[in-house]
């Protein structure tokens, strides 16, 4: 549908983040869900950011039903906050340093507490809520700290937008778009328990603990119906 994923399992798609750490280039990940494909589909200045990412994630298990009814298959789902959560074990693990930027005031601060209960030897090495008005000084301050990973959590699409903006000026390892994965740190976001997401029924979970998605999740049966549309016209 246009939006290039990499078609990794989750532990290649960890090697590659951390084989991009050593080059300091701003290199960015992203995690679309069908939300978002279905916004790119539409919004052209969005797949470009999204296809211009170093790595494309599938977020979702629409993504990859999507990618086998095109027979393009996906190996997994790939979440960004499973992949969140095991860079911060790597960096714990190797005496790397991460940078909060998003959520609301409060969020990060609080994910942080509870990331330090898990990982101790993790360093957070700065952080800022997701509601500023002075962009620049949230740069400035992220350059000055030189955190190996940056968590960019503003939603879609102004995460993308940030990390491409400021690519070039910030010499971080890696930086990852990683929407409401803060909230889901801090416990302020419940995840679905296990046996809903391996039925590929997180989104439900989701739509239970926020109805106020309703209409942004309208997205993911939109989502499928193109796919099966395009699917259909590849047959004919
Ligand atoms: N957010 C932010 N700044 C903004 C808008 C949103 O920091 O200007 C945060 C918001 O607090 C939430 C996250 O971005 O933590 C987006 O969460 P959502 O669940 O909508 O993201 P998704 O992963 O579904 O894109």
């Amino acid at each position: 549908m246009g939006v290039q994923f990499d078609n990794v399992t989750m532990n290649e798609a960890l090697a590659q983040a951390i084989s991009l750490l050593p080059e300091r280039r701003g290199a960015y990940v992203v995690t679309p869900n069908s939300e978002i494909v279905y916004e790119a589909i539409r919004d052209e200045s969005l797949r470009t950011l999204l296809n211009r990412a170093d790595l494309v994630l599938p977020d979702g298990a629409g993504v990859v039903l999507g990618s086998k009814l095109l027979k393009t298959p996906l190996k997994e789902k790939v979440a960004g906050v499973d992949f969140a959560d095991r860079l911060l074990g790597h960096l714990a693990e190797t005496g790397g340093t991460v940078y909060f930027l998003g959520g609301k005031p409060g969020i990060a601060q609080l994910a942080g507490k509870k990331l330090l209960e898990k990982y101790p030897d993790l360093t957070i090495c700065g952080m800022a809520d997701g509601y500023f008005t002075d962009e620049a000084a949230v740069v400035a301050a992220i350059q000055a700290a030189k955190p190996d990973v940056l968590f960019v959590c503003l939603g879609a699409p102004k995460q993308e937008k940030f990390m491409a903006a400021h690519q070039a000026e910030l010499p971080v390892g890696l930086m990852a778009g990683l929407g409401g994965s803060l909230d889901a740190f801090a416990g302020t976001v419940k995840r679905a328990p296990r046996w809903m997401i391996r039925l590929s029924l997180e989104w439900l979970y989701r739509l239970i603990q926020e109805p106020k998605r309703f209409g942004r999740m309208l997205r993911l049966p939109k989502f499928l119906l193109l796919v099966v549309r395009k699917r259909m016209r590849g047959a004919s």
